[in-house]
């Protein structure tokens, strides 16, 4: 329940309680779409507190508003917000998803049956590091859930220049050679 001010009672993060005047904050800050400290909103956020029914961030990079357990800054390519209550195995680093549509597949329906939505098949991509991991991985998967892969960024590299070759070929009328044997893909110690 809200009290006076407007935090709830059990907001007792030390920011919200010692340093936060919740009257001098702006719309944005006040929404969500702000960091409360530094009304930054391009860094990756981690909610405090919920403030009239709306949860608000701070950026993570402020070092006591992390999670308890996020013990490092979130790399500069996340987005994700990062709660106390995540569960151990959804405690990832994620990007912004890249998309591509395609065009010239089955459309898929987004609707339901009576009220369909037509629209394309999307083939996402994005970086995906759990907090424990020591490099990222690129997450492939499709708006209709049939596949999700994830891929070390050599694999995502040979796979990258793999399509590349085929492009290259299709419009040059070669024969395409393979860049990136699957050995080479690997660093080897
Ligand atoms: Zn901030
Ligand atoms: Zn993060």
């Amino acid at each position: 329940m809200p009290n006076g001010t407007g935090v709830t009672a059990d907001a007792t993060n030390p920011v919200v309680s010692r340093t936060l005047n919740v009257a001098n904050l702006t719309p944005q800050q006040r929404s969500g779409l702000a960091c409360v400290l530094c009304g930054s909103s391009d860094q990756p956020m981690t909610a405090i507190a919920i403030l009239d029914g709306v949860q608000i961030f701070t950026c993570t990079t402020h070092p006591a508003n992390r999670p308890a357990w996020l013990t490092q800054p979130c790399p500069a390519w996340c987005v994700e917000k990062h709660h106390d209550s995540d569960d151990p195995e959804d405690r990832n680093h994620r990007s912004d998803t890249l998309i591509t549509p395609l065009l010239t597949m089955d459309f898929i329906n987004y609707g339901s049956p009576t009220e369909p939505q037509f629209g394309p098949l999307e083939l996402m991509c994005d970086l995906v590091r759990h907090h424990l991991e020591a490099e990222p991985r690129i997450n492939i998967g499709d708006t209709n859930d049939a596949f999700s892969s994830f891929l070390s960024l050599g694999e995502a590299e040979q796979f990258a220049w793999r399509l590349l070759a085929l492009v290259h070929a299709a419009r040059t009328s070669t024969i395409p050679t393979d860049p990136a044997p699957a050995d080479q893909g690997h660093e080897l110690a």
